[in-house]
């Protein structure tokens, strides 16, 4: 039970992460890849936490930042630039002159035109990019919409189609060094047979282009492994080994090409929970509402993408009951959970909603002018 050492009140809402949960994350993870020789990147969008990202880092990690400013914070926190890769679909100018001054390890392109941009940069500055292409394999993630990326209506990515006219084009840009491709379906997936799928359609990709010439020494399979958020202390780790071993048996890289992941969730969601207190508990004609003072900017998931996080009561004994568990905040969409079966449950009450360790302090935001939750740690 990962929940004993709360610190004695403390002033809620808080984040509260189990930093030895963490290293042992680390541990499993790293067991995992490395007897695969596979090269493991931290998804930082995740969770940009400093005291959390020093423990990555120092882990072994690289880093995968999808903006300037987490590229500046990774390597603040002890990632070399060498270990840095670069995606998202809207690089600014001056995002793209600062990776490239730091000398990062590769851009991760998602279109014809920002690799033009990217060259123009480079150009500039009397330098090489370092690119892969994004590739958007049309491999359905079967997880929920917001959180599919590599189907063709959504927004990332380079297309198959386009493909080859894309490849000829870097090759005339003499300050582009295409090294790789880059893949990255969805997120909170748990059906190794989309990964399997991803590597049957890689696979057919470059088999497809080797006319082309070119090594590709970098293939990075992106992230998207998921956790188990219904049962925390039962799976408090996420699969990494079958995750692996599904990449090891079905995609077969050349002699000397790296294969990379970026994972984010799997790493940084166990370690996490949102603590807080219930500030009354409401009795509506069909059910009862257990009023948090944490809401949806503390944890915007649940009303993002209809999420599931198992809620505690740490502190309640008595008979259970059902509730609705929502913020404070004036917005329908600050519900936690529909008619969830807690411990009788009273004003002053300490919640924990579990498997908040990612996507959840990074998208804090301070909607009703609410101050930003601070973090405390286990250790
Ligand atoms: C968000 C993201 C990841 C990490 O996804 P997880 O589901 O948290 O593992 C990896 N790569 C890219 C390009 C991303 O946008």
């Amino acid at each position: 039970m990962p929940l004993q050492n709360l610190p004695a009140g403390a002033q809620t809402p808080y984040y509260y992460y189990d930093t030895n949960l963490l290293d042992f994350t680390l541990d499993a993870l790293q067991q995992a890849a490395l007897p695969h020789g596979y090269r493991v990147h931290y998804a930082v969008k995740a969770n940009a936490n400093p005291v959390l990202l020093r423990h990555i880092s120092h882990r072994g990690l690289g880093a995968d930042c999808v903006s300037g400013n987490e590229i500046t914070r990774a390597l603040e926190c002890g990632f070399a630039p060498s270990d840095i890769v670069y995606a998202g679909v809207g690089k600014t100018d001056s995002e793209i002159a600062l990776a490239l001054r730091h000398g990062i390890f590769c851009f991760n392109c998602e279109s014809l035109p920002e690799i033009r941009v990217i060259h123009e940069i480079a150009a500039g500055m009397g330098t090489k990019a370092r690119i892969a292409l994004r590739i958007n394999p049309n491999v359905d993630a079967h997880t929920h919409h917001y959180i599919t990326t590599g189907i063709e209506e959504n927004k990332f990515g380079i297309y198959l189609y386009d493909l080859e006219h894309v490849l000829t084009e870097c090759l005339r840009m003499p300050h582009i060094e295409l090294i790789g491709l880059h893949f990255h379906v969805g997120s909170q997936i748990i059906d190794m047979t989309v990964f399997r799928g991803l590597c049957l359609r890689a696979t057919e990709i470059l088999d497809k282009i080797k006319d082309h010439g070119i090594a590709f020494p970098y293939i990075n399979f992106g992230g998207g492994l998921g956790i188990d958020y219904h049962e925390p202390d039962e799976h408090p780790v996420a699969p990494f080994k079958e995750y692996f071993d599904t990449f090891a048996r079905f995609y077969h890289p050349t002699p000397h090409q790296q294969v990379h992941f970026e994972l984010g969730r799997a790493v940084i969601a166990p370690c996490g929970s949102l603590i807080a207190r219930v500030l009354y508990v409401k009795e509506g004609k069909k059910r009862k509402f257990a009023v948090l003072d944490a809401g949806m900017n503390d944890l915007l998931r649940p009303a993002l993408y209809q999420a599931y996080h198992k809620i505690e009561n740490l502190t309640s004994h008595l008979p259970e009951e059902r509730y609705d568990v929502v913020g404070p905040i004036c917005e329908s969409a600050d519900c936690f959970a529909k008619d969830v079966t807690l411990p009788g449950t009273q004003r002053g009450d300490l919640i924990a909603i579990r498997s908040c360790g990612a996507y959840a302090e990074a998208m804090a935001s301070r909607y009703n002018l609410r101050d930003i939750a601070p973090a405390v740690y286990s250790e």
